[in-house]
């Protein structure tokens, strides 16, 4: 059973005041904040360890990010996971899902074998949900997102996903590309010994070269979505200073309540 974990490191969500938005391109500047593990990507890993623990096979990492995550993923290997790809390059920079999907899509069928991907099923930092569907069909895999349940009996997944007013069951076969749900399992704490092997367990970083990626498919260049204009929400309230003795500033009152309908 070898299972391949997409993880992005987001910002740590205590230094999100450290976030700015770029007024020209309109994108996020996360530069200055720490980064850790999106967290429902530490469920994806935990799901993917307790499928481990059970059928035996390998569990391998995967990220498209900056160089900088190599720390972000070796805390995925302490947790137990067995290997890490770490997709990076300048010409990622500017991605959008389907363009982030698509460097993602090429380091999976570069892995090659693996019997399952597993994602989490949002983003902390953009949180479109748009990965696990878009992997699916770039990969050729049947996808579903928000699992709060994988089952693996005999070569059958028994899937349940958690939907608006409540849960739907699935039945599937390997391979599919799942998004798991953060209520699905807890996930385990790093041990000592964790992090002490965590560092010697095999890291691999891929470049778009590496990957045969055409630089027109990836990045700005290869991202259909473009960034809106954006405006901050206006907070401002009307005041008005009321002058005179107390008993004309209070009829004064009584007259802006009446007229604004506050009062009759
Ligand atoms: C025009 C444009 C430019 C952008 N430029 C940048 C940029 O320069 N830098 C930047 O950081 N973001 C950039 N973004 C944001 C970027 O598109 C998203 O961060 C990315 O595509 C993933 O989308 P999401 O976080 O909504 O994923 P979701 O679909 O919400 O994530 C679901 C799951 O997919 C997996 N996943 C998502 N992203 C990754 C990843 N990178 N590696 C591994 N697994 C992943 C994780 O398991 C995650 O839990 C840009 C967006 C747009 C629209």
């Amino acid at each position: 059973m070898n299972i391949a974990v997409c993880v992005k490191p987001v910002p740590d969500p205590k230094h999100y005041d450290k976030i700015t938005i770029d007024p020209e391109t309109k994108l996020l500047n996360r530069q200055g904040a720490p980064t850790v593990i999106n967290p429902a990507d530490k469920n994806a890993i935990e799901a993917a360890l307790q499928l481990k623990e059970q059928f035996g096979g390998k569990v391998v990492l995967l990220s498209m990010a900056p160089p900088s995550a190599r720390e972000t993923l070796t805390e995925g290997l302490a947790m137990g996971a067995d290997e890490a790809f770490l997709l990076s390059d300048r010409a990622f920079v500017g991605s959008d899902t389907l363009a982030t999907a698509r460097v993602l899509a090429a380091g999976l069928k570069k892995i090659g074998s693996h019997d399952l991907v597993l994602t989490g099923s949002e983003s902390a930092d953009s949180g479109t949900s748009h990965i696990p569907s878009q992997l699916g069909e770039l990969l050729g895999y049947a996808h579903l997102n928000c699992l709060t349940e994988i089952q693996l009996e005999a070569s059958t997944l028994r899937l349940k996903s958690r939907i608006e007013n409540g849960y739907a069951e699935y039945e599937g076969s390997l391979p599919m590309v799942l998004g798991v749900a953060r209520e699905i399992n807890t996930p385990r704490y790093t041990t000592l010994m964790g992090v002490v092997t965590a560092g010697k367990k095999p890291f691999t970083l891929w470049g778009i070269d590496d990957l045969g990626l055409d630089p027109a498919c990836v990045g700005l260049a290869g991202s259909p979505t473009r960034p809106g204009e954006l405006h901050m929400p206006s907070h401002g309230r009307k005041s008005e200073m009321l002058a005179g003795e107390p008993g004309d500033v209070a009829e004064k009152i009584l007259a802006i309540l009446r007229s604004a309908g506050v009062l009759a």
